[in-house]
């Protein structure tokens, strides 16, 4: 008999982090692997974090921190909503955890019963859909389309909006589109919203300094959604932080509280270390990391480049984040090298056993017909990878 709970029976692992374990697998045993798999910045954290941090250590910041976070990391949160989103947070509706994904974690075990429908446009980011299970909510897929941009229309929310209906979850830019919802579409969906006044919307913005559109809007900020949205952030991506483990939320002051209860119980407040230096990040005016999205808007040009090059594959150019998604549904059916493709699944595996280039099915996203490359990584490597796919999609014959 398996001792372990349904709970984790019924959960399944991390598609991004999987991929990402059997690409560093594969390179241990000496294959060529150039992994397009796990979001990560390439970049290193930047000298004035570090210095934050370094000091924090000679201040002796070694105590238990208070659960909801330092209160001059929740001011210096406060400052950066008002200075980059317009959004007027008090401390009090401040809540800093370990990463935005245990902000995520809090949000769905206080907002969610048993039962509870919380629409996903898809695509949408992977753990999304199992954090939401795992706190007893239904995920309501909807999908969206490569000719929409992948966002949802106004008239495919209320289409999705039942008696059951609590939230809606999304991220701009999307991880992993790349698509990013300007004001006049964030209104659009909120005039929807407008007459459902008990649904609650999780605005996933950890890669809003990372977008090239020129405009960024927080659905908080349009009129009316601001007692009903809670805006995560984080420092991870845009502050090449992602083993610092911080992230944070801006909510209404009961659901700030709800959280503070229940990482009380489950993980303290978050790493001191971590937290002094995230007041320098978030304190910083955001043109220090131009030359990391300089470098990120570069690359994506480069990438889609070389995308629309290759034979049967189809694909949306993203305003925002580090990915591209190709639609790969041409090759579906198809026989390339001795290997019979059915499913973006089995495309992506394609490319890792023929072209040594990891990247995520786009199943874990909701997207069954598309795959996900990160491309925060070396344009030689971009390109070298790029190649590699082309080779292994249009030499199909099994080599000599
Ligand atoms: N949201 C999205 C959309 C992400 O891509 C990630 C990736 N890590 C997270 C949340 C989690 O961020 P963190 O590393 O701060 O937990
Ligand atoms: N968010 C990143 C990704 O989507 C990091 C991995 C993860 O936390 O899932 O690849």
């Amino acid at each position: 008999m398996n001792p372990l709970s349904d709970r984790i029976n019924n959960l399944s692992t991390s598609q991004t982090l999987a991929m990402a374990a059997l690409a560093r697998e594969l390179k241990a045993q000496g294959r060529d692997i150039i992994s397009l798999s796990l979001g990560e910045p390439d970049f290193n954290t930047p000298d004035f974090v570090k210095e934050a941090a370094k000091k924090a250590i000679d201040e002796n910041y070694s105590t238990y921190t208070p659960v909801e976070g330092y209160l001059e990391l929740k001011e210096a949160v406060c400052r950066k909503f008002k200075r980059d989103n317009n959004l007027e947070y008090k401390p009090s509706q401040i809540v800093v955890s370990t990463g935005a994904k245990q902000s995520l974690y809090n949000i769905a075990q206080v907002m969610l019963n048993e039962g509870d429908e919380v629409i996903l446009p898809a695509p949408y980011w992977v753990s999304y859909f199992e954090i939401i299970k795992l706190s007893g909510g239904t995920p309501i897929e909807v999908p969206t389309t490569i000719e929409s941009d992948f966002k949802i229309t106004p008239e495919q929310l209320e289409a999705a909006i039942t008696s059951k209906t609590k939230m809606m979850w999304f991220s701009s830019p999307c991880n992993p589109s790349g698509s990013v919802y300007n004001r006049e579409e964030l209104t659009a969906l909120a005039k929807v919203l407008e007459k459902y006044p008990n649904i609650y919307v999780v605005s996933d913005e950890i890669y809003e300094h990372i977008n090239f559109s020129g405009t960024f809007c927080s659905i908080a900020s349009v009129p009316g959604m601001l007692e009903k949205t809670i805006t995560v952030n984080g420092v991870a991506k845009a502050f090449a932080m992602t083993g610092w483990r911080i992230g944070y939320i801006g909510a209404p002051e009961f659901i700030a509280k709800a959280c503070t209860k229940i990482q009380g119980q489950v993980t303290s407040g978050a790493n001191s270390i971590a937290q002094r230096a995230t007041i320098a990040a978030v304190d910083a005016d955001p043109s220090v990391l131009k030359y990391m999205v300089d470098a990120f808007h570069s690359r994506r040009d480069l990438v889609v480049g070389l995308i629309k090059e290759i034979p049967g594959m189809k694909i949306n150019v993203p305003e925002g984040a580090f990915y591209v998604f190709p639609d790969v549904s041409s090759f579906f059916g198809k026989t390339l090298r001795g290997t019979k493709i059915n499913n973006a699944g089995d495309f992506s595996m394609y490319l890792l056993a023929e072209a040594n280039v990891a990247t995520v099915t786009g199943e874990a996203f909701g997207n069954p017909n598309c795959i996900r490359f990160s491309y925060a990584t070396s344009e030689d490597l971009l390109k070298e990878a790029m190649r590699r796919i082309k080779e292994a999609v249009t030499t199909t014959e099994v080599p000599a």
